[in-house]
C-alpha cells in the first residue's frame, strides 16, 4: 500500500472552538509567565535530585542563572552545558556555594516531575469538553450517543464508519466535541478510582415516560463526587406518555434546578430515537464549555490517560488514550503504568491515520508493549531512555506491591483450609481476553467474600496468563483465573512446579459457581481439563470444498483425533471446538506425537492463521479430595 493510499488526518493542535467569538478575551496564559526571581525561605533551600541532574534544572531550581552555575562547574574542573547532567556529587558542591541542600531521592521524584512537564510556550487554547453520557437502563444512552454520531459533520468523511475506540469526536458547526463511547456510571467511576479525571461533562439521560429511577440518582452521586457538571438530556418526548415536566420536578428534588424554573441546571428535550433536540443538546454543552474555558497547552509534551485498551489479535496490544494536555505524535517516547515505549501509529475514531493528536483528542495508538488499564495515564517524556527507566521503576514497584499483598492454595484444598483456619483470605489472578469481563469477574467474586474468608483479587489484567503471574501467584498464595486466555507450555510447566492452581474458564458463571463451591467444601468431584499438546500452525492449505488445512508442527505432548481442540493466537483463545481431520502426509491417523508434522483442519471453522497454536485437551474427572 502506499502512503498516498493512506488517509492521514492530522488533528490540529489548536482545536479551538470555531464560529463563535464572543468579544476579545485577553488569552489568559498568554505573556503571563514572568521570571519571578524569590528568594525561597530557609526550610525550602533543598533540591531533590535522584542521581543526575541537568545543569538548566539545577540552576532553574536554585532560581540562578545558567551561567552562574556553568561557572562553579568550571570552577570544579566540570565543562558542562546547560543541556549537560552532572552527578549528584558535583550539584551537592555546586549547590552548597548558592546556599542550597542537595537531598537525594529515588524515583519517585522523577515520577513527580513526570507531572509537571514544561511548557514550550505559555500558548493555551480552548479545548473540545469531553463529555460522559449516564443514566438509568433503557433510558436511551446508547441510542443517544448513536444520534450524536449522526450529527457529525465528519462522519460523512470516512463513509460514516466508526470505529470503537472507547472515544467519539463529533464536529459541529459551531464547535467540537468528544463523548466517551462507554455509557454507564461503572466505566466513569472505575477510571477515577484510578485517579483520572476525564470527564468534563455528565448528560445525564432520563426517559420522560419513566421518570427519575434508581440508576439516575446514582449517576447523579457520582458526578457530583466527581464534581463534574450536570447537563440533562429528556429523552424519549416522542412517546405518548412522555411527560418532561415530571422529569424536570423530581430532578429538582434532587438538587437539579432547571434554568428556567430559577435553577442552574441546562435540561434539552430530546427523542435519540427521532433525533430530535440532539443539536440543541451538543450546542448546549458547547456554549457551556466556552463559558467554562477549558483550556490546555498544545505546545508540550503530551499527557492523556487510558480509554480502553486490548490485546487486538492482528496488532497486538493497543490503547485509546485521549490526549489532555500538549500534542501527541508519532514516534513520542512514552510511559503509561508499566508500560512504555514509542507512539507507532495512531488512528482517530474514523480509523484514519493521524500523525498528530492536540488536547481533548481520543485516539488508537499503537507501540505498546502490553496493555495498560483503563484510567492509567498516558505520559509522553523527552526520550526513550526516561520512558524505560521509570516503567522499569513502576514494575519493580508493581512487584513489590503485589508480593507484599497476601499470603498458597487450590480451589479443591480451600474449604479444608478454611477449616483448619489456615486461610482467611483467597487471593485471585485474574486474566482475560478483554477489560471487562476482568472488571465483572472482580466484582463478582468480590462479592463472594464472606465472613470466613475473604476474596481478593490481587491482579487482574488483560492477556494471556504470563511467567510474573505465576511467580505473583506463588508467592500471595493465590489461584489463577484464566478467562479466554491460556498460559504456554513454559508457563503452564512453571505453575505445575510451583503448585499453582490455574483454572481456566469461558463463562463468568462457572467461575463464580466454582469458587462458592470450593468455599463450602462442595466443589469434587470435579472435571478437571487436562491438555495433550499443542502444534503449532505453520502452513495454511487451500482445500477446496473442505476449506482451509494447517501444516502444523507437533511442539510439545501430542494431538489426538479424539480430543478437544482449542486455537489460540497471541495468548488468546479464538475458538473452541473439534478437529476435523488429522493427517500425516495423506492418511488419516489417530494421533501424532510431538516433533511430528501433521496436517490439522477444524470442524466448522476456517479462519487460521501461521504462527497460530492448537492445543488438544481432554476432559477427566477427577475424584474428590476431601
Ligand atoms: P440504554 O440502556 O440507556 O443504553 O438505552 P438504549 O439506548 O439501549 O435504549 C433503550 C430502548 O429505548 C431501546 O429500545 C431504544 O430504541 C429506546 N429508545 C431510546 N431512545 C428513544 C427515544 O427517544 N424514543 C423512543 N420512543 N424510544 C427510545
Amino acid at each position: 500500500m502506499s502512503s498516498l493510499e493512506l488517509k492521514e488526518r492530522v488533528f490540529k493542535p489548536v482545536p479551538a472552538f470555531r464560529g463563535k467569538r464572543r468579544g476579545a478575551k485577553a488569552a489568559p496564559a498568554a505573556g503571563s509567565k514572568k521570571t519571578e526571581i524569590t528568594v525561597p525561605k530557609a526550610i525550602k533551600r533543598v533540591i531533590k535530585v535522584s542521581d543526575v541532574i541537568q545543569v538548566g534544572e539545577l540552576a532553574k531550581r536554585m532560581g540562578i542563572k545558567a551561567g552562574e552555575v556553568i561557572k562553579k562547574l568550571f570552577g570544579l574542573g566540570i565543562m558542562a552545558t546547560i543541556n549537560q547532567s552532572v552527578d549528584i556529587d558535583a550539584a551537592t558542591l555546586v549547590a552548597q556555594d548558592f546556599g542550597y541542600e542537595v537531598e537525594r531521592v529515588g524515583m519517585e521524584i522523577v515520577e513527580e516531575m513526570l507531572e509537571e512537564t514544561a511548557d514550550i510556550s505559555g500558548n493555551k487554547v480552548l479545548r473540545p469538553p469531553v463529555v460522559t453520557v449516564m443514566g438509568h437502563v433503557d433510558h436511551g444512552k446508547t441510542s443517544l450517543l448513536d444520534a450524536i454520531k449522526q450529527t457529525d459533520v465528519a462522519a460523512g468523511e470516512a463513509g460514516g464508519i466508526t470505529q470503537h475506540i472507547g472515544a467519539y469526536h463529533v464536529e459541529l458547526d459551531k464547535g467540537d466535541l468528544v463523548f466517551l463511547d462507554t455509557p454507564g456510571h461503572e466505566a466513569f467511576t472505575a477510571m477515577r478510582a484510578r485517579g483520572a479525571q476525564v470527564t468534563d461533562f455528565v448528560v445525564l439521560v432520563v426517559a420522560a415516560d419513566d421518570g427519575v429511577m434508581p440508576q439516575t440518582v446514582e449517576a447523579i452521586n457520582h458526578a457530583r463526587a466527581a464534581n463534574v457538571p450536570i447537563i440533562v438530556a429528556v429523552n424519549k418526548i416522542d412517546k405518548p406518555g412522555a411527560n418532561p415536566d415530571k422529569v424536570r420536578q423530581s430532578l429538582s428534588e434532587h438538587g437539579l434546578q432547571p434554568e428556567d424554573w430559577g435553577g442552574d441546571t441546562i435540561f434539552v428535550n430530546v427523542s435519540a430515537k427521532q433525533r430530535t433536540g440532539i443539536k440543541e443538546l451538543l450546542e448546549m454543552i458547547i456554549l457551556q464549555a466556552e463559558v467554562m474555558q477549558l483550556m490546555a497547552n498544545p505546545d508540550k509534551f503530551a499527557k492523556g490517560t487510558i480509554i480502553e485498551a486490548k490485546l487486538d489479535k492482528g496488532r497486538g496490544p493497543v490503547a485509546t488514550v485521549l490526549v489532555q494536555e500538549g500534542t501527541l505524535k508519532i514516534g513520542d517516547p512514552f510511559v503509561a503504568g508499566v508500560h512504555y515505549g514509542r507512539v507507532r501509529a495512531m488512528l482517530d475514531d474514523k480509523g484514519a491515520k493521524v500523525l498528530e493528536a492536540g488536547p481533548s483528542m481520543p485516539v488508537e495508538v499503537q507501540g505498546l508493549p502490553g496493555v495498560p488499564q483503563a484510567g492509567e495515564r498516558f505520559v509522553v517524556v523527552s526520550d526513550e531512555k526516561k520512558a524505560k527507566e521509570i516503567g522499569t521503576y513502576r514494575q519493580m514497584k508493581q512487584r513489590e506491591t503485589e508480593l507484599s499483598k497476601s499470603s498458597k492454595v487450590s480451589l479443591e484444598d480451600l474449604y479444608n483450609k478454611i477449616k483448619e483456619g489456615e486461610v482467611k483470605e483467597l487471593g485471585i489472578i485474574i486474566k482475560a481476553d478483554v477489560h471487562g469481563s476482568v472488571e465483572a469477574l472482580t466484582e463478582s467474586l468480590q462479592k463472594l467474600s464472606t465472613d470466613a474468608i475473604k476474596l481478593k483479587v490481587l491482579h487482574g489484567s488483560v492477556g494471556a496468563i504470563t511467567e510474573t503471574d505465576v511467580l505473583l501467584a506463588a508467592a500471595s498464595n493465590a489461584i489463577i483465573i484464566g478467562f479466554h486466555v491460556r498460559p504456554d507450555v513454559k508457563v503452564q510447566a512453571l505453575a505445575d512446579e510451583e503448585g499453582v492452581d490455574v483454572r481456566l474458564y469461558s463463562i463468568i458463571y462457572e467461575v463464580t459457581e466454582d469458587v462458592k463451591k470450593a468455599m463450602e467444601g462442595l466443589l469434587a468431584p470435579t472435571i478437571k481439563e487436562v491438555v495433550l499438546g499443542r502444534a503449532e500452525i505453520r502452513e495454511i492449505f487451500s482445500v477446496p470444498k473442505i476449506g482451509n488445512i494447517g501444516g502444523c508442527f507437533v511442539t510439545d505432548g501430542k494431538i489426538t483425533r479424539g480430543a478437544m481442540i482449542r486455537l489460540i493466537r497471541d495468548g488468546i483463545v479464538i475458538h473452541d471446538g473439534k478437529p476435523a481431520s488429522l493427517r500425516r502426509f495423506k492418511d488419516d491417523v489417530k494421533e501424532v506425537q510431538s516433533g511430528y508434522e501433521c496436517g490439522i483442519g477444524i470442524e466448522n471453522y476456517n479462519d487460521i492463521k501461521t504462527g497460530d497454536v492448537i492445543e488438544a485437551y481432554i476432559h477427566e474427572k477427577i475424584a474428590a479430595k476431601l
